[in-house]
């Protein structure tokens, strides 16, 4: 039976980096686009819960089945996943711009990823850097490919963030930095003179070695598994060894407030 792979990406449905995700994917299995109709990116994993969704048929290059949803990545991905019966695989991107250390927590790329993987399936997410000319996806392709094809035999690894450089010259097996944050807020005016903040990125210094940021600041391919449990398995033990019981506070007296008037 052939694969089915579903495909979504937080620029939305016409992004270059989805049709050329497709193109690749499309040597492996059968693929189908879920995309959202306009861009989603850094939207996380949000959902849509306060409207309907609607779902249309889209033309797209290449000729593949697509749809184009007015929803976040995460939509785009549940959605899919109930209507294809039995996807057995769901990539997401490529999103144009890498999504590295702390921005997979604003990431709606691997956000769809994630989806996948609490739905039970598996997700792959792939991201690559902007570049001031029009993005050359050819020069990525073999790389793509490369790492489907070692993903595909990894059949353990249920959410997987892939960034590509815009010329890698290998792949490495890499961790999520997190010990810098590159979130920045410049303060700026609008044309009446009224304050505005743009939320965006501070360019970061030095990377970690096998850190993600560390094998893209030195043109690898990082492909970092990820995991949904997101429990801090060292402070659980610590605090389940002094208190293993039901948890109690020690008794507080309320302290008495004196009111001004005095009641
Ligand atoms: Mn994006």
């Amino acid at each position: 039976m052939k694969l089915r792979i579903l495909i979504a990406n937080d620029d939305g449905i016409y992004s270059p980096g989805i049709a050329a995700l497709a193109k690749v994917a499309a040597r492996f299995g059968e693929v189908r686009i879920v995309a959202p109709d306009v861009e989603q990116s850094s939207m996380g994993h949000a959902i849509t819960s306060s409207r309907p969704l609607r779902l249309r048929r889209t033309p797209l290059p290449g000729g593949f089945e697509a749809y184009r949803v007015n929803g976040t990545p995460a939509d785009c991905v549940a959605l899919g996943a109930y209507l294809w019966k039995r996807v057995d695989l769901v990539l997401s991107g490529i999103n144009l711009g890498p999504n590295l250390g702390s921005s997979c927590w604003h990431s709606g790329t691997l956000a769809a990823a994630k989806q996948a993987a609490l739905l039970g399936l598996r997700g792959i997410a792939f991201s690559t850097s902007v570049t001031e000319k029009e993005h050359d996806f050819t020069a990525l392709e073999p790389f793509v490919n490369q790492a489907l094809q070692l993903l595909l035999e990894e059949k353990e690894m249920c959410l997987v963030n892939v960034n590509l450089p815009a010329k890698p010259k290998g792949i490495r097996w890499t961790r999520q930095a997190v010990k810098q944050y590159d979130g920045d807020v410049v303060p700026g005016q609008d044309p009446l003179k009224r304050p505005i903040y743009w939320f965006t990125i501070k360019p970061l210094k030095g990377e970690e070695e096998g850190t993600d940021r560390w094998a893209f600041a030195n043109n690898f391919v990082s492909i970092t598994p990820l995991r949904l449990d997101l429990t801090d398995e060292k402070e659980l033990a610590r605090i389940l060894a002094l208190q293993p019981g039901p948890v109690t506070t020690k008794a507080v007296s309320p302290r008495r407030k004196k009111s001004k008037a005095g009641k």
